[in-house]
């Protein structure tokens, strides 16, 4: 079972569902460090990240371990490097191509089926688990967003402003697990409200329907 944490890229994914995670005694999944793996992976094959059949085949075989808050590939701890700007640009490269798509909503699907998740991504909602019982869509203004990831990355906000315009785009506009809010997606505004504040909506949401 899982809680389906949607949204673009600043708007308190992360954040909101490890606290989500943390209060309900659930399990995080951050789907966007599997796409990051295969974009890092890519990168250092020197794939073209737009060839649609050999990133898929990199995805597919990828060896892939997400524990707790570290991302194994092949045994190696790539948390710190797939969190590089260079990586976050390819990601969004390769997560178009519906191969890519098809392999790690697989194992995915393969995870939550196995305990109780919080997961967070563009797709959780829509595709990943449509049947998800509570689905939030996260939201808030391009500026505040844009000063959220500077923070974390110590990148100017306006360079992290056109990179995630760019990226939020390109995620919205491919035609196989587009970012956009499940129909019966519960919509919340972050721009103004603490994450702590997030998180107990959340929490709220998911006793009021019976999940913890
Ligand atoms: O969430 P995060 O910023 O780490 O995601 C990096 C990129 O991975 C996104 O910009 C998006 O292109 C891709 N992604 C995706 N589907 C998901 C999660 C992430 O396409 N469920």
């Amino acid at each position: 079972m899982v809680i389906a944490i949607d949204g673009p890229a600043g708007a308190g994914k992360s954040t909101v569902a490890r606290g989500v995670a943390d209060a309900l005694g659930f399990t995080y999944l951050d789907s966007g460090a599997m796409y990051r793996s295969v974009a890092l992976a890519v990168l250092r094959a020197g794939v073209d990240p737009d060839d649609g059949e050999q990133v898929a085949t990199i995805a597919r075989g990828l060896e892939l371990e997400l524990d707790g808050d570290r991302v194994l590939v092949g045994g190696e701890d790539v948390g710190a490097e797939i969190r590089s700007p260079e990586v976050s640009a390819t990601a969004s490269r390769v997560s178009v191509h519906p191969g890519v798509r098809a392999a790690l909503v697989e194992r995915q699907r393969g995870l939550i089926a196995a305990g109780r998740y919080v997961a967070e991504g563009r797709d959780i909602g829509t595709v990943v688990s449509p049947d998800s019982p509570l689905k939030v869509y996260l939201v808030a203004g391009d500026a505040e967003r844009a000063r959220r990831r500077a923070a974390q990355t110590g990148e100017p906000v306006a360079g992290v402003l056109a990179a995630i315009g760019e990226r939020d785009t390109r995620d919205r506009e491919r035609a196989h697990g587009a970012l956009r809010a499940a129909e019966d997606a519960v919509e919340l505004d972050t721009t103004e409200i603490s994450a702590t504040e997030v998180v107990a909506r959340v929490v709220e949401l998911a006793r009021e329907r019976g999940l913890a």
